[in-house]
C-alpha cells in the first residue's frame, strides 16, 4: 500500500494483517466513504478468516464519513452485487480476495448498478486516500449500521426468475457442488434444490482456511469433485471460486472443463434465441468463442483482460452476455457481472432444454487445446518488455488491445501480457493440437526470457 495505487485488476488485494491491517483498511474505507459522500452502502464479506475483522474496519471507516452501512455478513460476491442494485444502495464494499489463497483478502467497491466501479472512479478514491482529502463527519453526523440478513435468500429467488424452473425440475438432475468451504455453499445448494435437483455437497462447511481445496477452481484442485461426480453417478458437478462469482463444471464422466468451453455452451444457446447479439469477452478468450459467434450470428466485442472491463463494456453498449476463460459468465438480464450460481442455472436449463448431458454439449463444439504459462518479470521491467515485444512481432497478425495477441494462419493463437497482480508475464496459447499449444508457450516463454536478459 506504499505506492500511489491501491487498486489492481480486480479491486484492492493484500495479505491480511500484513498489507490489509485494520488500520489501513479503515483508512481506505474512509477514502471510499468520502467518495460516496454520506450515502447508503452495502457491506459483506466471503468466508476468509480475516473477513469479520476487516468488515468491522470497513464499517468503522465508512460510518466515520457519515455513510450508513447495511451489513449483509457472509455472502457470495454476486449476491452482494445484486443486493446493491435491488435495494437501491448508492454502492457497496465487498471484502473478498476471490480465488487467492486464504492468507489474502481484498476490497471491491461496487457502484449503484451492482457493477464494480470504473478505473477512473478507483483513481478518484486513490486521490482522496493519498492526497489526504478524507472528510470525517462530526460526532453527531456519523453513519448508522443496520443488519441486513436477507441478501442470500433474495439472490436465490432472483436467479430463479431467469430460467425455466419447471423444465429443469422435470429432469431431477443430481448435481455435486464444491463450494471450496466458502460462500458458494450459502446459496448454490438451496438454489439447486429449489430447481428440483438432488444435491450432493463437498467442501460445504464454511472454513476460512479453505481446508478442503484452494479457492482457485483449477482442474488440479477439483480432483475430489470429479471423483465424487463419478462415484455418486451425478449428472453434473460444479465448483466455485472463493467468492462464488466464477463456476467451473464437471461432466457426468468426471471431466473438468475450462471456462471457455462452458461459456461457449451458454453463448451458443443465447445466440440461437438472440441472433445478432453482442458478446463481450477479453482477448484472453479462446477462438472457440469467436467461432461460436460466427456460426450463430453473434458479434464479438473484445476487451482488455479483467472482469471489471467486461462489465463496464457490457454496460456501455448494453450487451446481454459476457464471459471469461476462467469460468466467469456475465448474464446481463440478471446482472452484468460474473455470477457462479446464475451460470449453473443456465447450464442446467440448456441441459434440460436439449436433453443433452454436458459431455455431449461440449463434444459438439470445435475443439481447441489451451496451454498457459508464465515468465517471471519484475514490475519495473514490465513496460520495457512489452515495448520490445511489440518490436519483435511487428508485421505478424497482431492485436495490442491488451498485451500482445498473435494469430497464426493455422488457427492457433497466443496472448502474452503482464499480470496485474503478480510479477509475471502470462502466456495463453491455443491450437488444434495440444503439442502445438505447448510449443507456442515454450517458444514464446524462451523469447520473453531472452528479451528480459537484455533489458
Ligand atoms: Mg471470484
Amino acid at each position: 500500500m506504499d505506492s500511489k495505487k491501491l487498486f489492481g485488476t480486480n479491486g484492492i488485494r493484500g495479505l491480511a494483517n500484513k498489507e490489509l491491517t485494520p488500520e489501513t483498511t479503515a483508512k481506505i474505507a474512509t477514502a471510499i466513504g468520502t467518495f460516496f459522500n454520506k450515502k447508503n452502502l452495502l457491506v459483506g464479506h466471503d468466508a476468509r478468516t480475516s473477513g469479520p475483522m476487516l468488515a468491522k474496519a470497513v464499517i468503522a471507516g465508512l460510518t466515520a464519513t457519515g455513510c450508513n452501512v447495511f451489513f449483509a455478513g457472509m455472502a457470495p460476491t454476486p449476491a452482494l452485487q445484486f443486493a446493491v442494485k435491488n435495494h437501491c444502495m448508492a454502492g457497496g464494499v465487498i471484502i473478498t480476495a476471490s480465488h487467492n489463497p486464504p492468507e489474502y483478502n481484498g476490497i471491491k467497491v461496487i457502484w449503484k448498478d451492482g457493477i464494480e466501479i470504473s478505473h477512473e472512479q478507483e483513481a478518484d478514491i486513490e486521490k482522496i486516500y493519498y492526497e489526504n482529502k478524507i472528510v470525517l463527519a462530526e460526532w453527531n453526523k456519523l453513519g448508522t449500521t443496520y443488519e441486513m440478513p436477507v441478501v442470500n435468500g433474495e439472490y436465490v429467488q432472483a436467479v430463479k426468475k431467469h430460467v425455466n424452473t419447471s423444465q429443469i425440475a422435470e429432469k431431477h438432475y443430481h448435481v455435486v457442488i464444491d463450494a471450496a468451504n466458502s460462500v458458494g455453499g450459502l446459496t448454490a445448494p438451496q438454489l439447486l434444490r429449489e430447481l428440483g435437483c438432488r444435491v450432493t455437497s463437498i467442501n460445504a462447511n464454511i472454513d476460512g482456511t479453505f481446508s478442503g481445496r484452494l479457492p482457485e477452481p483449477r482442474p488440479e484442485n477439483l480432483t475430489v469433485l470429479a471423483a465424487t461426480v463419478k462415484a455418486v453417478g451425478a449428472d453434473l458437478g460444479v465448483a466455485f471460486d472463493g467468492d462464488a462469482d466464477r463456476s467451473i463444471f464437471v461432466d457426468e464422466k468426471g471431466q473438468v472443463y475450462m471456462g471457455d468451453k462452458t461459456f461457449a455452451v451458454v453463448e451458443k444457446y443465447f445466440l440461437i434465441e438472440n441472433p445478432g447479439a453482442q458478446i463481450v469477452t477479453p482477448v484472453s478468450s479462446s477462438t472457440l468463442i469467436k467461432e461460436t459467434a460466427e456460426t450463430y450470428r453473434g458479434e464479438i466485442v473484445w476487451t482488455k483482460v479483467g472482469s471489471v472491463t467486461v462489465s463496464q463494456k457490457m454496460k456501455e453498449i448494453n450487451a446481454k452476455l459476457g464471459g471469461e476463460e476462467n469460468g466467469g459468465v456475465f448474464y446481463g438480464p440478471h446482472q452484468a457481472v460474473r455470477d457462479g450460481a446464475m451460470t449453473t442455472a443456465l447450464i442446467l436449463e440448456i441441459m434440460a432444454k436439449t436433453g443433452k448431458k454436458l459431455s455431449k454439449l461440449i463434444a459438439e463444439q470445435p475443439q481447441y487445446f489451451i496451454e498457459k504459462g508464465s515468465v517471471e518479470c519484475p514490475e519495473d521491467k514490465k513496460e520495457k518488455l512489452l515495448e520490445k515485444l511489440h518490436e519483435q512481432v511487428k508485421g505478424a497478425n497482431v492485436s495490442t488491445v491488451d498485451g500482445v495477441k498473435i494469430w497464426f494462419e493455422d488457427g492457433s493463437a497466443i496472448l502474452i501480457r503482464p499480470s496485474g497482480t503478480e510479477n509475471v508475464y502470462r502466456l495463453y496459447a491455443e491450437a488444434k493440437s495440444h503439442e502445438k499449444a505447448l510449443k507456442l508457450v515454450k517458444d514464446y516463454s524462451a523469447m520473453l526470457r531472452k528479451i528480459l536478459t537484455a533489458i
